[in-house]
């Protein structure tokens, strides 16, 4: 059974974002013309989320006014309301006869992809009481996780070494963590301080960009991020092009024949306003077969025909690592997608992968896109339920059909 109950922190005021929040508290402040709290809203929703309870403080009335009983968004809400001075963990002990034995916590100013069944499965298999989601960063990482996945610090003060990852929120807990509760007035960061120390902290790694309404920096990107686009993320071999023949690599210019189905397919999309970003793995550059400038000689050459055609793409990530060298971004890794995602704010939960390989579907999977695949059926047998493909296609234009009617 998957956790159906979410509690989101939305007490905050952030006096960082003055003037905004003269007015208004944080979960509302504006992106892509909706409150941020809207999108977190949405994409619990989406993910199966029944039940939402709010922890108000600052403007708590004006989130009420906004959301209601939660039937605008397609959600059950109910409110926790206790006094602006009140800290996290306050709000949260104030909650707790009203939570589940299993609840997702969220903060009101942040919002990354959510694949909610793979940190429940983390949750599950780590076995404690709580598992949170972490970005693996450099800058302001307050927590240390081990390659096992267990939390061993929660540090605040950002201060003790070894801290190698950001929390993020989306986070599941079981109702036991009460007991590492005091019932004072503290952060809830304290809580998770303690949990870490008891061992009962498991870590869930999103490598994707997360958004956050922490000033108005990131309320800018945020705006951008949620901003819907027509970009549609595609593979290059076998979906743009045809293939190399088997164990050869495909390095000139002389040798490119677009696939004609998916040629014309860009061609439709373009003129209904999409725009494209390239995908690939170019082992053929680690093992020595051919060279990088070969294959940004070939993007090149590749987006000066499409853009005779009309047909715009925006950027192209290739990995050129050899798959001995187990990077972060040769597929089924989902590396690319998220620096597709940074580079052209494209929102994965709302994007889809063209691709013609098993390991196209994973990867899209893997960084929370669809995968529309246009390669043989056959090949998928391996792939787990979850792994496999949002939709297949006979070919390219039988997506763009789609893509265009929906
Ligand atoms: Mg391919
Ligand atoms: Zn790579």
């Amino acid at each position: 059974m998957l956790t159906r109950q979410a509690v989101i922190l939305c007490g905050g005021r952030g006096d960082w974002l003055h003037p905004l929040t003269d007015s208004l508290p944080r979960p509302l402040a504006l992106a892509a013309g909706r409150p941020f709290l809207w999108h977190l809203l949405g994409q619990l929703r989406d993910n199966g989320y029944q039940e939402v309870v709010l922890l108000t403080g600052y403007g708590g009335d004006m989130i009420a006014d906004a959301f209601d009983d939660g039937a605008v968004v397609g959600l059950r809400i109910t409110y926790r309301h206790g006094p602006e001075e009140w800290q996290t963990a306050r709000r949260l002990w104030d909650a707790r006869a009203l939570l589940q034995p299993h609840f997702l916590l969220l903060y009101g100013d942040h919002y990354a992809t959510f694949q909610h069944p793979r940190v429940e499965r983390v949750f599950r298999e780590q076995g404690r009481l709580g598992c949170i989601t972490v970005h693996p960063r450099a800058a302001r990482a307050n927590v240390a996780v081990t390659d096992g996945g267990q939390v061993v610090a929660y540090d605040p003060s950002r201060s003790v070494s070894g801290l190698n990852a950001v929390e993020i929120g989306y986070s599941l807990f079981d109702a036991g963590i009460f007991h590492a509760f005091t019932g004072a007035n503290e952060s809830f960061d304290e809580v998770l301080e303690r949990l870490a120390i008891a061992g009962q902290l498991s870590a869930f790694v999103q490598r994707d960009a997360f958004q956050s309404v922490s000033d108005l920096d990131r309320l800018a990107v945020a705006d951008a991020y949620f901003t819907p686009k027509k970009i549609l993320l595609i593979d290059r071999d076998g979906t743009i092009n045809r293939k190399a023949e088997r164990a050869r690599y495909l390095a000139d210019w002389s040798e490119w024949r677009f696939v004609p189905e998916t040629l014309e397919a860009l061609k439709r999309l373009a003129a209904a306003g999409w725009s494209f970003v390239v995908i690939s793995n170019q082992a053929g550059v680690g093992r020595g077969l051919m060279t990088a400038e070969q294959v940004w000689e070939l993007d090149r050459r590749m987006k000066e025909a499409l853009g005779r055609e009309g047909v715009p793409i925006l950027g192209s990530h290739y990995c050129f690592h050899h798959w001995d060298d187990h990077c972060l971004c040769r597929k089924p890794q989902p590396g690319m997608f998220h620096a597709a995602s940074r580079d052209h704010g494209v929102r994965l939960d709302r994007a889809w992968y063209l691709g013609d390989d098993p390991r196209d579907a994973v990867a899209a999977w893997r960084a929370g896109c669809r995968c529309a695949y246009i390669g043989p059926p056959g090949d998928l047998d391996a792939l787990s339920e979850e792994e496999r493909p949002a939709a297949r296609f006979k070919h390219a234009g039988e997506f763009a059909h789609r893509l265009l009617t929906e």
